[in-house]
């Protein structure tokens, strides 16, 4: 079997190697440059507004969806509008309860503390995050027997916006002390054909409206997939059209990339062959699948999966996964029996 690289193709909506640095100069500022969640923006505007007329920190904000959709972006927007520091850590990188102790402890009133992947912060942190989130105080115990002293330390009001690609993997407590919770959905193509050409005057690319639809439709509906892939054509567009990309421009390079009129690459088209090859178009469960093509079961589940049943290419089912019609005449097979997509519900 071949070896999958999911984790760098070009199409990942995870974060590649230094791709969204701090000066990631893509990354709107303001609620008003980030483009499309119209609902999640118009909630999150009220709410921040209510909290300056206060003069109090924004409550604690959840925020959920597929990776690349602008959760760190969200964050960032959130620490700026509310005119406070924004620090940005992630649930694997607090390892013990006393590294969370030490950056609470640090921040200033009103500042944005940003975890993303919350759900995987171990139980002990997480001990450490509920008096934190809800009492803005830590209790610290230092010594062993005797020595043992405690103490109860008041933090600053701080805002924590936890960031997960779904809000069921939080356990409920933990999901209980956050006062908003807001869903990410995927972008339009008419979305992110806006987010790229504001992405294309950004990087000084000059892009038509044809050719920024072209990659829009073909980006998955993840914004962070949209850039990566204007960047790739901007390569083809300055050897074949004068640095213009235009619709022909855009489909020749994108079809040199491997990625079809849909978004799907080798990669994903291999994925629902083996459904097809393997266990006759399904259902398979996860760890068999995984298995099959040489992949975690996590990054099936929430890397490649999430797009493949938005589009109706997949069914998740209690028996496991399965193709649909539509994947199956996506991929030139005539197979029977198989279903035809169903209403998904998270
Ligand atoms: P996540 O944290 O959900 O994985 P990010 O916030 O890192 O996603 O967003 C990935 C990239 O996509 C960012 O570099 C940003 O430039 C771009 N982006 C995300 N959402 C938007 C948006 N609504 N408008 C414009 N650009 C966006």
């Amino acid at each position: 079997m071949e070896d999958f690289d999911f984790e760098n193709r070009i199409v990942s909506p995870t974060e590649i190697m230094g791709e969204n640095g701090d000066d990631n100069p893509l990354r709107p500022r303001t609620l008003d440059d980030y483009i499309g969640q119209d609902k999640v923006k118009q909630n999150l505007a009220v709410f921040i507004e209510a909290a300056k007329q206060r003069g109090e920190s924004l409550d604690h904000v959840l925020l959920y969806g597929p990776p690349g959709l602008g959760k760190t972006t969200l964050s960032g927007i959130i620490a700026n509008e509310m005119g406070v520091n924004l620090r940005i850590t992630s649930g694997p990188a607090i390892e013990k309860p006393g590294d969370l102790a030490a950056m609470l402890t640090n921040l200033n009133e009103g500042d944005v503390l940003f975890i993303d992947e919350i759900h995987r912060i171990s139980r002990a942190v997480e001990e450490v995050l509920y008096p934190a989130m809800e009492d803005f105080a830590i209790d610290i115990v230092t010594g062993k027997g005797q020595m043992a002293a405690a103490y109860h330390l008041p933090l600053p009001h701080f805002t924590l916006v936890g960031a997960t690609t779904r809000a069921g993997q939080l356990t409920a407590p933990l999901r209980d002390r956050f006062g908003v919770s807001l869903r990410l959905e995927m972008y339009t193509p008419e979305e992110l054909a806006t987010i790229i050409k504001r992405s294309a005057s950004i990087l000084n690319i000059p892009i038509e409206q044809d050719g920024a639809l072209e990659i829009a439709s073909r980006s998955r509906g993840t914004p962070r997939i949209a850039n990566r892939l204007l960047k790739r054509v901007r390569d083809f567009a300055q050897v074949m059209s004068n640095g213009v990309i235009t619709l022909k421009t855009a489909q020749i390079a994108l079809e040199r990339l491997e990625i079809d009129e849909l978004g799907l690459d080798s990669n994903d088209r291999r994925m629902l062959n083996a459904i097809v090859k393997f266990y006759k178009g399904g259902p398979v469960g996860l760890e068999t699948l995984a298995a099959a093509i040489g992949e975690e079961a996590v990054t099936i589940e929430d890397v490649i999966e999430p797009y493949l049943m938005q589009i109706g290419f997949l069914n998740r089912t209690p028996r496991g996964r399965c193709i649909t019609r539509a994947g199956c005449l996506h991929l030139g097979i005539d197979l029977p029996d198989v279903q035809d997509a169903q209403i998904k519900f998270d």
